[in-house]
């Protein structure tokens, strides 16, 4: 179905329309044989808490972005190609509803959906789209992908010492191998995770030892002792912006081809 879309004009004309929305913020998203699949609203689990954010789903890439207007202006466009996507879906827990995680090599973070007939329709239409693109690439699914961070506010002590207490003065980190929100001294090492960045990253003890021990051919990690809080900030920087004022009442997701069987 996706193929009858291509060279459609009212594909053209949906992606000009998505173009438009993040103005000079994104980047042109009119290439040839590109078809717009969906696109909705999800809530994105970030670092300090849930957000709205719109969403893109292409038959090869997936476009995200903060909510300026409503079906008018976006910003802060991220771009994930999607043979590099695996999706695994999460329980219900509390509040959380209809989520799934959407993992990467670089960056996974959890969605929710509004409704469960929506989280289905995401995960049927992204997981065809991947499996599509996969078989003509010939290229292999996503192998070890990046931890998906604890949000801030699950934890109020340290998850690797359990006694340091955060506050303004001791701030939470983040292990980058396993994601767990740990103080400084318990996260006061580096490591290399070349599949998610050429630069040694911050990781808690735990997985400190468990990654020398498994490379023990003497990888280039690096041990600091030192002060390492200036990089506890500006993590995740998509994070900063509110949600919009209000979120318009027709907010479903609009998917715009049955998927074959
Ligand atoms: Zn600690
Ligand atoms: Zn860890």
């Amino acid at each position: 179905m996706v193929d009858k879309l291509v060279n459609s004009e009212a594909n053209a004309r949906r992606i000009a329309m998505v173009e438009g929305c993040f103005g000079s913020s994104g980047h042109p998203l009119g290439i040839p044989g590109r078809v717009l699949v969906g696109e909705g609203v999800l809530t994105k689990m970030c670092r300090k808490k849930p957000k709205a954010r719109q969403f893109f789903l292409f038959n090869d890439t997936l476009v995200y972005g903060n909510i300026v207007i409503s079906k008018k202006k976006y910003n802060k466009q991220h771009i994930i190609p999607l043979e590099e996507i695996k999706l695994q879906s999460l329980e219900d827990d509390g509040p959380y509803r209809n989520g799934w995680l959407i993992c990467t090599a670089s960056k996974s973070f959890a969605v929710y959906a509004a409704t469960a007939t929506e989280k289905a329709e995401w995960i049927a239409h992204i997981n065809k789209c991947v499996e599509d693109l996969l078989r003509k690439s010939g290229k292999k699914p996503l192998g070890e992908h990046a931890a998906v961070w604890v949000p801030d506010a699950e934890a109020n002590v340290c998850m690797h010492c359990n006694k340091s207490q955060f506050n303004v003065l001791n701030r939470r980190h983040h292990c980058r191998k396993c994601g767990a929100v740990v103080c400084g001294p318990c996260s006061n090492k580096k490591f290399l995770l070349p599949v998610q960045s050429a630069k040694p990253l911050r990781v808690c003890l735990t997985c400190h030892d468990v990654l020398t021990k498994t490379k023990n051919n003497g990888g280039p990690n690096v041990s600091l002792n030192g002060d390492l809080s200036m990089d506890s900030s500006g993590e995740d920087d998509d994070d900063d912006d509110e949600d919009p004022e209000n979120l318009s009442s027709s907010n479903e997701a609009k998917f715009y081809g049955e998927i074959q069987k």
